[in-house]
């Protein structure tokens, strides 16, 4: 396995692993490797013929007073996981490299940023857009894999591919989640053993409210309600929002008769979590 923190010589082994016919599959993560990067590694790997995986904490996403300095980089550990996994390349870039001084253009993806996490963080996901955007043109790879965790990620980062005609597919992978349901991410580490079971009624929340949808329950605002007091009897938490989207849109929706998207950010015990799940057609509508 390969490590390499300089921009030429990243996008040559890409261009030349590419002139020999080999496919390349891209993972781009912020370190701290866990099961989810993991299982996005995995999916590169049964579809591409060589994985890089890029291992950055992006600055430019971190609103202030977030956690910036205290996020994890467990570097060596990482690049175990990296090898073990079968990764041919990990790129390292410093954050000169990728936010070089006097650097003024930011990418923009309108609509689709402005509400859930969108309001809460400002700048957040034009700091992701902007560096992805770079990341994709030093890793020139035929698909990049993104989890559905990060649901308005993903879908900022379709539309920007697709808005700019990038030449990469976006494939997305489902979210992995811990045997109560949390879905699994580095800032679980921050829970304390009483928050971190507290943390289990988003899931729990999320999968309620999929059974009353699947049982006829189509009124948005009423399983909003259910999910907010499953969330707030398992303990005192912050909620940032609950809200149940249009799956493309992520625009708020009133009846859920349409391919839909639980969405939910809330703090607990001082960790920001975050996560999502699919509403599909109810039973009596199928
Ligand atoms: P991060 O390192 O948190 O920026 O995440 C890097 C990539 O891993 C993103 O595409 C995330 O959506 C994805 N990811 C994070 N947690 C999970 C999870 N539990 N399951 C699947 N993918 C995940």
């Amino acid at each position: 396995m390969k490590t390499l923190s300089a921009i030429i010589e990243t996008r040559g082994v890409v261009r030349d692993l590419q002139s020999r016919g080999r496919t390349v599959g891209f993972v781009p993560t912020m370190g701290a490797l866990h099961a989810g990067h993991r299982s996005l590694i995995d999916a590169a790997r049964d579809r591409s013929d060589a994985v890089v995986v890029s291992i950055f904490v992006n600055p430019t996403q971190f609103t202030q007073g977030e956690d910036l300095d205290r996020y994890p980089r467990p570097i060596e550990t990482d690049l175990e996981l990296c090898r073990h996994a079968g990764v041919d390349l990990v790129f390292l870039p410093t954050v000169e490299t990728m936010c070089p001084q006097g650097a003024t253009t930011e990418v923009r993806v309108a609509g689709l940023t402005a509400g859930l996490c969108g309001s809460h963080r400002p700048g957040h996901f034009e700091g992701v857009a902007t560096v992805v955007a770079k990341l994709f043109n030093i890793v020139p790879a035929n698909t990049a894999f993104f989890g559905e965790k990060d649901y308005q990620q993903l879908k900022t980062i379709e539309r920007m591919v697709r808005d700019l005609d990038m030449p990469i597919e976006i494939s997305p992978c489902p979210t992995v989640r811990e045997s109560d349901g949390l879905a699994v991410s580095s800032r679980n580490a921050y829970l304390s053993p009483a928050h971190r079971e507290q943390a289990a009624s988003i899931s729990r929340a999320m999968r309620s409210a999929g059974e009353s949808h699947e049982s006829g329950e189509l009124n948005a605002g009423r399983l909003i309600a259910q999910m907010e007091s499953e969330i707030l009897d398992a303990g005192p938490a912050d909620v940032d929002y609950i809200s149940i989207v249009g799956a493309e849109t992520l625009e708020d929706i009133e009846t859920v008769d349409q391919p839909a998207r639980i969405c939910i950010a809330a703090r607990i015990g001082g960790c920001r979590l975050i996560d999502n799940m699919p509403l599909g057609a109810p039973r009596a509508m199928r």
